[in-house]
């Protein structure tokens, strides 16, 4: 005789059920995301035909071993509310959907290194390297762990134990002890500097070349700085029909990386990967957590014969991606491969860039209501305020924006960012004109709806 299947409850009535089992300390959050996962497998094991899958004893076992460890994680999710897009310190570009979903879905047993038609071992890089090579329309690509690491292994497999030329206004440190010089000495090679501060010229490059024991020539985008004023370089074009002339390997180490998007407001200073590809370069480098919106990566793309001794380089293999960083970053790419719409609008990154300031301002003007007409001890104002593309790309342009400038009586502004700090989920800010400033561009809309609540309920 066939049983009726039990109904499944509401999150509300979940909820209920967490406050009397005492689970309400951990916070509402908290157990939503628990109680939410566990649901998960309930709907899942009604799909795989157990009809009988419930809101059981075993369901809220679960939830108790998921509150014992989530919410006392340090490394949990945050609300950005700087206005600065690839917040570094707030672990740069949020992911796209697809790609939290890919990773997830390979974070068991996955096929990253197995061939799916012999059973046989294959290439952990391959899908992700042929696509790379795709969306770029390079010859070949490699992807491993972060862009720090290309620079590393571009030096140290094409220039080992010999020179490198390298313009003293593209010697950068990049956040977090990164330094060129430093970087091409741990590679084993030696540079040569060329140019001065402001400026390089063709015959510098000309003249460095003509040392034998140079293999390598190294340009390096000057992601996080400017130079303003009396400044000259001589254009990319001319730098790689020298280099080919002299069968010298020409690599630059682009940073940001902008493949689609590249017209949105503050992007204008940014070389699109494939322009410097068309412009000669041999290999180009650059951040999969930067504009291309995805996981922490680093990307090489380029001529086929240089890439093949990347690969094959015992560094590859210390420097290599893990199975759920591949499958999100085949995801990313994928959205990219689909066209400049597809990654403007699936890509968070790109999406909040291309936000204008109208848009905000009625995002924030909703937001202030929502607070001004709650019992809430906290005062909202919208406000103007200038946005970052942050990570070290166009770090001398503003984005336009508008945001909540929030005031609490009794508290000054630090105190209440502390409090913003210590939410559920902690909710980053910053300070103007001494007071809490929320910079709607950077935050989710699901993220909206739980810093309003939050807000609201203040007293
Ligand atoms: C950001 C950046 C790097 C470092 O990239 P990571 O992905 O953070 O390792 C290297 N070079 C340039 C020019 C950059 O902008």
């Amino acid at each position: 005789m066939a049983e009726n299947p039990p109904r499944i409850p509401s999150m509300n009535e979940i909820l209920e059920s967490c406050a009397e089992r005492g689970f309400e300390s951990y916070g509402r959050e908290a157990c939503r995301a628990a109680c939410s996962r566990a649901l998960d497998g309930v709907r899942a094991r009604r799909k795989a035909g157990d009809s009988l899958a419930a809101v059981d004893e075993a369901f809220w076992t679960q939830v108790a071993a998921f509150l014992k460890v989530l919410p006392s994680l340090q490394l949990r999710g945050a609300i950005n509310a700087t206005g600065v897009v690839l917040h570094t310190n707030l672990g740069r570009a949020p992911w796209p959907e697809e790609a939290v979903q890919a990773a997830a879905a390979a974070s068991s047993a996955s096929l990253c290194e197995i061939d799916r038609r012999s059973g046989g071992r294959g290439r952990r890089d391959r899908p992700v390297s042929e696509l790379l090579a795709r969306v770029t329309g390079a010859e070949a690509g490699l992807p491993v762990n972060n862009n720090a690491a290309t620079v590393l292994l571009a030096v140290s497999a094409l220039a080992r134990g010999r020179k490198v030329v390298v313009a003293r206004k593209e010697l950068v440190e990049i956040g977090g002890s990164y330094r060129m010089p430093e970087v091409i000495a741990a590679a084993g090679a030696q540079m040569v500097e060329i140019g001065t501060t402001n400026r390089v010229h063709l015959k510098d490059f000309e003249s460095a070349m003509g040392d034998p024991e140079v293999s390598l020539v190294l340009r390096i985008h000057p992601s996080n700085f400017r130079i303003e004023g009396f400044t000259k370089e001589p254009p990319m074009k001319e730098i790689a029909a020298l280099c080919r002339e002299r069968g010298l390997p020409l690599v630059y180490d682009l940073g940001s990386g902008v493949l689609n998007g590249s017209d949105l407001r503050g992007l204008e200073q940014e070389h699109p990967v494939q322009d410097s590809l068309a412009d000669g370069c041999d290999l180009v480098t650059f951040s999969g957590d930067k504009l291309l919106g995805g996981p922490q990566a680093g990307l090489i793309v380029g001529a086929k014969p240089l890439v093949e001794r990347l690969r094959r380089d015992m560094l590859t293999r210390c420097l290599r991606l893990d199975k759920t960083m591949l499958a999100a970053l085949e995801a990313v790419l994928s959205i990219h491969a689909l066209g400049e719409e597809s990654a403007r609008s699936r890509i968070p990154a790109l999406q909040r860039l291309s936000l204008t300031h109208e848009q905000l301002r009625q995002r924030a003007s909703a937001f202030a209501d929502a607070i001004n007409n709650s019992a809430s001890a906290i005062q909202a104002s919208v406000v103007d305020c200038a946005g970052r593309v942050g990570s070290g790309a166009s770090p001398t342009e503003d984005l336009p924006s508008a945001g909540v400038l929030l005031a609490q009586e009794g508290l000054d502004a630090e105190q209440l960012a502390q409090r913003l700090r210590d939410a559920d989920p902690p909710t980053f800010a910053r300070i103007q004109d001494e007071a809490v400033l929320l910079d709607l561009r950077t935050v989710a809309d699901h993220e909206l709806v739980i810093l309003q609540q939050w807000i609201c309920h203040q007293s």
